[in-house]
């Protein structure tokens, strides 16, 4: 092990840059406002009927995800788990009883060392995934909307020395948030609509109407659009990007095969999903508003590392 320090109390390179991180003010106060963050979101959502259940960590069932990650599998009891990368599907299913859920769901996704300097991956990080029985996406627009104001809201009136602490200065959004579809938006700012639209942008604004290749087979198709999906993205302002995606996702058996198909995928990694599908599920909608990048767009951080105790950036073994 590569050593700094020469006296009997030998440390390694590692161990010195997390005290470092931990020790950081900056740190400090994001950690602390990524509390305040977590507690509102919480209050929130009970307070409009949510019931909060608690996160999966391994499943035979997990999130396809539509980009390339490291996708490591969990040979146990005669069979194979995967680590949660979202807990769509459990969402999915959990939601047809509950009716209303959240989960603060810790998510890995061993992204591409490529996206080490996005300053916006982690892989590993924490999303609130929220999911709605037979709500509509705009119902859950509408949700989300409140829920970004109702928690910035707090903030600054509960907690403004932190906001001061980063010299930042947060605007009362108004509901409703603009809309774009995503083929005007590609058409408006060409191939890197999202960071032109979110530096362009003053306050978070909705990517809509996602084709269907780009996005993961269970969010939801028009019946009358074919290839675009009923699902939405929410976009921070001043370049901040990616706050949420979400959308309504197909339950219909038919469909829900089509789409597998489409994308190239077995309906044996997706054969309890399937089961419930026969058996009938309702439609339902959601989204997963990753908690980090919230803490990084209330802060005014540049880089995610600074909002989180032990960050993990693609590519590198962290502690
Ligand atoms: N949990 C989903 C994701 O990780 C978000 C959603 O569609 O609800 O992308
Ligand atoms: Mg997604």
């Amino acid at each position: 092990m590569e050593t700094v320090n020469q006296s009997d109390k030998y440390i390694s390179k590692e161990i010195e840059m997390t005290i470092r991180h931990l020790s950081d003010e900056k740190v400090r106060h994001a950690i602390i406002v990524q509390g305040y963050i977590r507690q509102y979101v919480s209050d929130f959502l009970r307070l409009k009927g949510y019931i909060e259940i608690s996160p999966i960590i391994i499943s035979p069932l997990t999130d396809p995800l539509n980009h390339p990650v490291y996708d490591p599998m969990i040979h146990a009891y005669g069979g194979d788990m995967w680590i949660t990368k979202s807990m769509i599907f459990h969402k999915q299913i959990a939601v047809q009883e509950l009716k209303k859920i959240f989960i603060m769901s810790p998510n890995i996704r061993l992204e591409e060392e490529k996206r080490a300097e996005t300053g916006r991956h982690l892989y590993e990080f924490t999303q609130i995934d929220i999911e709605a029985l037979e709500k509509s996406r705009e119902d859950m627009m509408d949700l989300a909307e409140d829920l970004i104001i109702y928690t910035i809201g707090r903030i600054k009136k509960e907690h403004p020395e932190e906001l001061k602490y980063f010299h930042r200065e947060l605007p009362d959004y108004k509901k409703p948030f603009d809309k774009i579809t995503y083929l005007d938006a590609e058409k408006k700012y060409g191939k890197d609509f999202e960071r032109k639209l979110s530096l362009e942008a003053k306050s978070p604004v909705w990517l809509i109407d996602i084709p269907l290749k780009e996005r993961e087979f269970y969010d939801r198709e028009y019946p009358d659009k074919p290839g675009i999906l009923r699902d939405m993205d929410l976009i921070y302002p001043e370049g901040y990007q990616e706050a949420s995606s979400g959308g309504e996702r197909e339950f219909e058996l038919s469909k829900i095969l089509e789409r597998i198909h489409k994308k190239g995928q077995t309906e044996d990694q997706f054969k309890w999903f399937i089961e419930l599908a026969k058996h009938g599920i309702k439609l339902s909608t959601g989204f997963g508003i990753g908690i980090e990048r919230f803490t990084r767009f209330v802060c005014g951080v540049e880089k995610i590392e600074d909002v989180s105790p032990f960050p993990k950036i693609p590519g590198k073994i962290s502690l």
